[in-house]
């Protein structure tokens, strides 16, 4: 019995393999704070690959502190471009062509630390919608969070961007009709992952799909943070994910990159980021907090 459900469920992504074209990717990487881009732009490129829906390049950047002058991704060949990088400023050269690709339509999928690079380029603020660290304050933007299941957007001065200690915490949906939400469980509950709070930002043009409560017992705000949003800016779609935490050495495969609750929603966004659609089905192993 087994045999059969797998067989039917290769034969489901043979045929979609067929019928649709494989969406270009391109993995940005190559610094990355403390954490490991080593490891998480390797992770990231198997779940994408091993769905059958896209096809991955990566770029790596110089190391830090090393000469950026030549690194200038050829942004607009892919249809979206991950962000697996926080790290030294980009070339002007670098910058507009980014900007080019997003404003002429390209997709971009923020992954977790990719809200903490640049926080001086004023367009990233923009396209990111909330980011934390790099001297974040309130001249970034408003704090954003939900209270009383209403959306907050807070100008009180203070830094932006911090995080309690990991656990597993229950995400929540705020928005069930978006196509990358539509068809997921209203709550359910993450691997062991890093929570972020205090985000800010511009936010404009910017949907919150999904919040988490930051609980103070595990040195987070009391407040629901966000962790899934959409952003326009241009024609491009974004899709900000705060999940997906890859901390330092001897941390190369951590159970979160092997977490439906990560997988689903990574890929569900990076395919609405590039084609404004989501042609995939909720897996029966989607972890429900019903
Ligand atoms: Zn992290």
């Amino acid at each position: 019995m087994k045999n059969i459900f797998v067989f039917v469920f290769m034969l489901f992504f043979s045929i979609s393999a067929c019928t649709n074209e494989p969406i270009s990717v391109l993995i940005v990487t190559g610094q990355n704070g403390a954490h490991n881009w080593q490891a998480s732009h390797v992770l990231l490129q198997e779940i994408l690959n091993e769905s059958g829906l896209f096809t991955t390049d990566v770029v790596i950047s110089p190391p830090r502190g090393e000469d950026m002058s030549g690194f200038v991704p050829n942004f607009s060949a892919y249809q979206v471009v991950v962000l697996d990088y926080d790290g030294n400023s980009w070339s002007q050269a670098a910058n507009n062509a980014f900007l080019d690709y997003v404003r002429n339509g390209g997709g971009v999928v923020v992954y977790h630390a990719a809200n903490n690079s640049f926080s001086n380029w004023r367009e990233y603020n923009e396209i990111i919608g909330l980011g934390g660290w790099g001297g974040r304050n309130e001249s970034h933007g408003p704090y954003v969070y939900f209270q009383n299941g209403v959306e907050v957007r807070d100008n009180s001065p203070g830094v932006g961007g911090s995080h309690g200690r990991q656990h597993e915490f229950v995400i929540d949906l705020r928005d069930k009709e978006h196509p990358i939400t539509k068809g997921l469980p209203a709550s359910w509950k993450s691997c062991m992952d890093e929570l972020y709070d205090r985000l800010r930002g511009p936010a404009l043009n910017m949907t919150v799909l999904a919040t988490s409560f930051s609980d103070e017992e595990t040195g987070g705000t009391g407040r629901d943070e966000p962790v899934l949003m959409t952003i326009r800016w241009g024609e491009g779609r974004i899709f900000h994910t705060v999940l997906g935490h890859v901390g330092g050495r001897g941390d190369n495969h951590p159970a979160v990159m092997n977490c439906p609750s990560f997988i689903v929603t990574f890929l569900r966004g990076t395919e609405w980021a590039a084609t404004g659609k989501v042609s995939q089905k909720v897996p029966e192993n989607f972890p429900n907090n019903n």
